[in-house]
């Protein structure tokens, strides 16, 4: 291993491949898009993520639309190489053993980039605390607990046992937020001589070293545990008054201890930064808007057009600005190719047959209350006769949280829909989201739609997604889609202008109603019979959006603004 000094960056999940289910949504797939930007910039980083060997779930639907989930079983030796190197960390005053696994990330620019993936299924440990990195996002509080714990501090002790030289920490959301306790052990100054205190903390340099990038815009949000949970689990490695004087008073609050010991905060949107700022009065929150890999989440169709017309689009997205110069009918043909795909998907895995001829609108991410994906639903005349205009189909796909149950609900009554109004608009709800699933999903339909309750939407990414295959995107005003949209130029909004910071009140009718509006009146009518304006706004999706909402240009911030000082 070289040298180098690297900025270690911390994430309770990493979306990287199919192959690795150790993601549950945005949150990880944005950590997988860092690193490979990472690797294809040279950024010298390593990335520290829990192995989370039963995955999140696998998602079923069955003849009722209920979700059943089962485990992922998978096998991390197939993909990657485990480490034989051994730290120690205590959990309720029990010693826990933790190994890594390592997979390397390659660039063809030569960049390589090592993810660790945390291990504590380890024979040294009893049946209960090997199971502490099984489940993503599994069990109880106290779970919860150990395992921000392993990633945490076991995280830091690993990078030093494998003799990595850290420069910098950054945690992705404050579920790392514990691994500042270990710096802070690491740093304390002996100044006997001076205080009465054998120490104090040298909170500065724990500081200096940081970076914290919150993704929560809600108070709810942010996971927190009772005192009592955490000195029964943490132990005592630092005294009590102190955690609470980092951590808050009330409860242990991971986003308030990582704000407490950041130099660099910042939110992953615009309005996301503003919102938290709101949240954390006091604190200086910087943003840093989200992007996605490009290479990545391109389908091979417009891979071969941007290799045709744009050069060396991969590495340098901001080539995308040239997009006008790809011929109307290639753009459209790329298009069918990878509407095609995704056509004969649905139809393996559903049996159904959609026509390639018809609007076709896609939704899939997490299902949670918030992202309101039953919004289209919210009033059946109205988009029935909206339907009469032009024909509709829509994709859906996405997990609830298990214990998520207005999320399951809103699976359930997309189900029920699709079954009552089969004969005037076909919905699909596609089972067991993923990554490969999301790329054939973002890039064959004709539009993507997000509908988010405002402020709710820190930023989202599926949207920049879709613009990099030319889908046009129909959105809420919230998160990025406040940034990168321009009405009737790159897409088109729902609902009113962003001006609130705080959560807004709940206006699901009014939101619908300028959804229905616009599919009426606007997007329909351009679909069946403007081609050419149609085309124009896909152009505009790759080289007004897809051009700057790239995470090559948000790795390129993060290193000038965020790592460097
Ligand atoms: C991109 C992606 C997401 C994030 O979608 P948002 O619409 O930004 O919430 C979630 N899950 C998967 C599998 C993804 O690829």
């Amino acid at each position: 291993m070289n040298n180098e000094a690297k900025i270690a960056y911390f994430s309770m999940e990493i979306g990287i491949s199919y192959d690795i289910p150790t993601y549950s949504g945005g949150l990880g797939v944005l950590a997988g898009d860092t690193i490979k930007s990472c690797a294809d910039l040279k950024i010298p980083l390593v990335a520290v993520t829990l192995i989370s060997k039963k995955g999140y779930f696998c998602q079923d639907i069955d003849n009722d639309g209920r979700q059943i989930e089962s485990p992922i079983d998978w096998d991390p030796s197939s993909v990657m190489m485990r480490l034989s190197k051994k730290v120690m960390i205590h959990i309720e005053g029990r010693k826990v053993y933790l190994q890594a696994w390592c997979y390397k990330v390659k660039s063809v620019t030569g960049g390589e980039i090592d993810v660790l993936y945390l291990d504590t299924d380890v024979e040294e440990n009893s049946r209960e605390d090997r199971e502490i990195t099984h489940v993503l996002y599994g069990g109880d509080d106290s779970y919860r607990l150990k395992q921000e714990m392993v990633l945490g501090i076991g995280g830091v002790r690993m990078l030093r046992a494998l003799g990595y030289h850290i420069k910098k920490y950054h945690m992705n959301e404050g579920h790392a937020s514990l691994l500042t306790l270990e710096l802070l052990l690491r740093h304390k100054r002996d100044v006997e001589s001076v205080w009465h205190e054998q120490w104090v903390w040298d909170i500065d340099t724990v500081r200096d070293l940081c970076v914290f990038t919150t993704h929560t815009p809600i108070e709810a949000g942010h996971d927190r545990f009772p005192y009592e949970l955490v000195r029964k689990i943490l132990g005592d490695i630092i005294p009590l008054d102190e955690l609470k004087r980092l951590g808050g008073e009330q409860h242990l609050n991971m986003t308030l201890l990582a704000l407490n010991l950041s130099r660099y905060v910042n939110g992953v949107a615009k309005k996301h930064g503003e919102v938290s700022k709101n949240l954390f009065p006091g604190y200086e929150i910087y943003a840093i808007t989200n992007g996605v890999h490009s290479f990545t989440w391109t389908c091979s169709s417009f891979k071969q057009l941007y290799d045709k017309y744009i050069p060396s689009w991969a590495n340098e997205p901001e080539l995308f600005v040239r997009a006008e110069t790809i011929p109307d009918s290639e753009i459209w043909e790329a298009h069918l190719s990878a509407k095609k795909d995704l056509f004969d998907y649905v139809n393996v895995s559903t049996g159904i047959e959609l026509n390639p001829d018809i609007l076709t609108i896609g939704f899939a991410r997490r299902f949670t209350s918030y992202k309101r994906a039953d919004l289209v639903f919210s009033n059946i005349e109205r988009l029935l006769s909206v339907c009469k205009k032009g024909k509709l189909q829509i994709i859906y796909a996405g997990k609830a949280h298990p214990k998520d149950k207005p999320g399951k609900e809103i699976i359930r009554k997309i189900h029920e829909f699709s079954k009552m109004y089969n004969h005037e608009i076909t919905v699909i709800f596609l089972k067991d989201y993923n990554v490969a699933m999301a790329l054939k999903l973002i890039s064959g339909v004709d539009i993507w739609l997000n509908t988010p309750l405002r402020p709710r939407e820190a930023s989202g990414t599926s949207g920049m997604k879709a613009a990099h295959n030319g889908v046009i995107n129909f959105s809420i005003l919230d998160g990025w889609w406040i940034e990168g949209h321009i009405e009737g130029v790159t897409g088109w909004s729902i609902g009113p202008k962003p001006l609130e910071s705080s959560l807004a009140t709940i206006n699901d009718i009014s939101d619908a109603e300028d959804l229905y509006t616009k599919l009426e009146n606007i997007i329909i009518p351009m679909y069946y019979h403007d081609k050419t304006q149609w085309i124009k706004i896909m152009k505009n999706s790759i080289g007004k959006v897809a051009y700057y909402f790239n995470s090559h240009r948000m790795m390129r911030r993060y290193v000038t603004e965020a790592y460097l000082d």
